[in-house]
């Protein structure tokens, strides 16, 4: 029927025209074709690593931002089109950020009702006494992502807890991944970078002071999707998310691996799947090689969350912040004891660090009052209502490239020296 052949076809379906051109791969594909490749790949991520089985109750770690409101509609939609049959939930973290969190849960609250999958919201505040806005009044700005970072693990694992389920899965990307693999091998920390490439852990702490393993597994299922095709896939589905960033994070380390990340990007774009690739070959050569000891685990004295140690890290975190001695538990955690112990010297007290006494944490049965389950109400639309207008695919093709930009201008503001040799 077309008298004139189709200018810029879909590269798969040839039938439409393209409209976008695929970060990961470089085709130009239409809006339809680009959905399906876009789902199909993380359903086949799902099914090649064995994620999931019939019957298992999955939390979404849902914090409004674009990746987990990407995931909780591609799970729900694959968990539908594929019968995995699982059971699953939004479980969001509310630590206490005014101006930032309060926000995001609006959106994953309105995410609830759009995609009618139960929420649950557990808040720093009822769980340990402290907002992330009472600790930054506490202790200033710095160090401030260690508290979060120590407090966000628990505060998910005691929401598992709550809501019983099995398995956790995170919206963490691809580019995330290869990030982290970057700094990981920077800083030559093989366990890390073994923990960070697998996509399916029971390993929940990343601080120094050992390993707390969790018994909820958490997974990656988006371990090798861009971040670029995320924001595409939200923005042609017309997705509702919060795209602020954390108003407590400037991550300094994190924003050098993510600048280096992007130009390697620039100038191949399998980039982020390489470094990914390399980093799980080089975490299963470690593994072959080494016989790397394994903490003895036990159970917090104080909280009852699985340690290494005696006090987990999130109650020696909470001790100092009660104590007036912020540092406690932060980095150079040798130090401080010393001089904890000296001046309680000079002042004839004897406080001792950590034991099991003092409540600062409620154990099982205080945190189960620490939130509270909210179901959908009744309205089912996926759909934003966004004002878009739909009149020819030219404009869309315009807007998402322009969308693009910005994501790329503003990754271009943190520009460093161009790695671009000629
Ligand atoms: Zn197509
Ligand atoms: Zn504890």
């Amino acid at each position: 029927m077309p008298s004139k052949p189709l200018k810029n076809p879909c590269n798969l379906c040839q039938s439409v025209r393209a409209i976008l051109k695929r970060p990961k791969t470089g085709q130009q594909l239409c809006k339809e074709c680009f959905f399906h490749v876009f789902e199909t790949e993380i359903h086949n991520t799902i099914v090649d690593n064995k994620l999931f089985k019939r019957g298992d109750r999955v939390a979404i770690g849902a914090s409004g931002g674009k990746d987990s409101t990407v995931l909780a509609y591609v799970l729900k939609l694959l968990n539908d089109r594929y019968d995995y049959g699982l059971d699953l939930m939004l479980l969001s973290i509310d630590e206490g950020i005014t101006g930032y969190r309060d926000d995001s849960l609006e959106t994953v609250k309105r995410n609830r009702d759009q995609y009618q999958i139960p929420l649950l919201i557990v808040s720093y505040k009822e769980l340990y006494g402290w907002s992330m806005d009472d600790i930054v009044k506490e202790i200033g700005r710095k160090n401030n992502c260690t508290f979060c970072g120590v407090f966000r693990r628990q505060a998910l694992d005691r929401g598992a807890i709550m809501l019983n389920v099995d398995h956790i899965v995170t919206g963490h990307n691809a580019d995330d991944i290869a990030e982290t693999v970057l700094m990981n091998i920077l800083r030559g920390d093989l366990p890390r970078l073994q923990r960070c490439t697998s996509i399916i852990t029971n390993d929940t702490s990343e601080d120094s002071s050992g390993i707390e393993t969790s018994k909820v597994l958490r997974s990656k299922p988006f371990k090798y999707t861009y971040e670029k095709e995320i924001v595409m896939y939200a923005y042609f589905k017309k997705l509702d998310y919060f795209s602020t960033e954390c108003i407590y994070s400037p991550n300094a380390y994190r924003g050098h691996a993510r600048v280096f990340l992007k130009d390697l990007e620039q100038v191949r774009r399998t980039s982020i799947v390489d470094i990914i690739h390399s980093g799980e070959a080089l975490s299963a050569s470690v593994v072959a090689n080494t016989t790397t000891k394994l903490p003895t685990l036990t159970t917090c004295t104080r909280c009852g969350y699985i340690s290494s140690n005696a006090l987990c890290k999130a109650c020696l975190l909470l001790e100092g912040l009660n104590r007036g001695l912020p540092q406690l538990g932060v980095g150079h955690s040798a130090k401080i004891r010393r001089q904890h112990e000296e001046r309680q010297r000079d002042s004839g007290t004897s406080t001792p660090l950590p034991t099991s006494s003092s409540p600062v944490v409620g154990g099982e049965e205080s945190t189960v009052l620490a939130a509270t389950v909210t179901l959908p109400s009744s309205t089912s639309s996926v759909d934003t209502g966004n004002a878009q207008t739909k009149d020819g695919l030219d404009y869309e093709a315009k807007v998402v490239v322009t969308h693009m930009k910005d994501l790329e201008t503003r990754i271009g503001q943190l520009q460093m020296p161009s790695l671009h040799s000629t």
